[in-house]
């Protein structure tokens, strides 16, 4: 991100700034500005990961979701892998994981994704899955076993699960999940509350959100994350709403990154937002109080996760000293 413009951490969000922004085609496939452009992936690296993953019948959402980051992550062996199959029962209008029923739930999964993390190396992993409400439980208990499997088999790599919001069962999922511990929790907003019917029309904005506030009920010492998807059609006072929704559940940290429409049949790009709008973005979260903010054109849930993992646990320090 190159956040060119100075934005005061305590600016107003009635402040008016101009924030530029290049609106969007609607003609099909839309041209992506300058800043959005990613080099295609060929390392080694990325190829072994690509192996591993194959081997390992493992999904990923970097490729299920066509993310434009995965010659870096690949590169680096970061990867975020998906359980619980690769066939989603949902259809949101922005996702690019194909939609049908679902296989029956791999028990081995959960000893692929550990030997993953050991074969890589890792020293954080992320962990998400389709949504599976065909299961009674949502899918909740293969995030247990597969932390329960990484604890075993990589003892020394620290784990993020990106849920669904486990709809009409999240408290019992959720219950289950944080006693297993992961040291982060993430579960994305995706899009500001108005958007929801037609964005994410299978879940219900304050849903996700009592879902954040539960993860922190239940272990307040759990990191809790969640993400926005910019340029969809979400006003600038309506993101800000969001934020402070985010920070009444009290969510850690934020990460909001640009939409880009995976195939013309998903919802069009309304406005491709600037890198000095995400900017502006970030001083205002941080001014809210998040302990960590990750604003940019291609920022994703899982984008240096491992590094953030990590600034986030000093910020938690940082601010602990400082108030004792
Ligand atoms: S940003 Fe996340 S989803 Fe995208 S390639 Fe990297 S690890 Fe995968």
């Amino acid at each position: 991100m190159s956040p060119d413009i100075a934005i005061s951490p305590t600016m107003s969000e009635a402040d008016p700034i101009s924030i530029p922004s290049v609106p969007g085609r609607s003609d099909g496939r839309q041209r992506k500005p300058d800043w959005i452009r990613v080099k295609a992936p060929t390392s080694a690296g990325f190829m072994e990961t690509r192996k591993l993953m194959r081997r390992l019948n493992l999904a990923t959402v970097c490729e299920e979701a066509a993310c434009p980051n995965i010659g870096e992550c690949w590169t680096k062996k970061h990867a975020t892998v998906m359980i619980l199959g690769d066939t989603c029962t949902r259809a949101c209008a922005f996702c690019n994981v194909k939609t049908g029923m679902p296989r029956a739930v791999d028990p081995l999964e959960p000893e692929h994704v550990a030997v993953a993390a050991a074969e890589l190396g890792l020293s954080h992993i992320v962990v998400t899955s389709v949504d599976r409400d065909d299961l009674p439980d949502g899918g909740a208990m293969q995030f247990v076993r597969v932390i329960e499997a990484l604890r075993r088999n990589a003892p020394g790599t620290t784990i993020e699960i990106l849920t669904p919001d486990f709809r009409n069962k999240s408290e019992a999922a959720v219950e289950k999940i944080v006693a297993a511990r992961p040291d982060v929790y993430n579960h994305n907003l995706e899009t500001v509350p108005r958007l929801y019917p037609t964005i994410r029309p299978g879940a219900r904005y304050y849903a996700s959100l009592r879902l954040l506030e539960s993860v922190k009920r239940h272990d307040p010492t759990i990191f809790t994350k969640s993400g926005l998807m910019a340029g969809l059609g979400e006003e600038r006072l309506e993101v800000h709403q969001v934020m402070d929704d985010m920070r009444s559940a009290d969510v850690d940290f934020l990460t909001m990154g640009q939409y880009l429409q995976p195939t013309p049949r998903h919802a069009s790009v309304q406005e491709f937002v600037t890198p000095q709008a995400f900017a502006a973005y970030a001083a205002i979260a941080r001014a809210k109080g998040f302990l960590l903010v990750a604003a940019s054109p291609l920022t994703r849930s899982s984008y240096h996760a491992g590094d953030d993992f990590a600034k986030l646990k000093a910020a938690r320090e940082a601010k602990l000293a400082t108030t004792s």
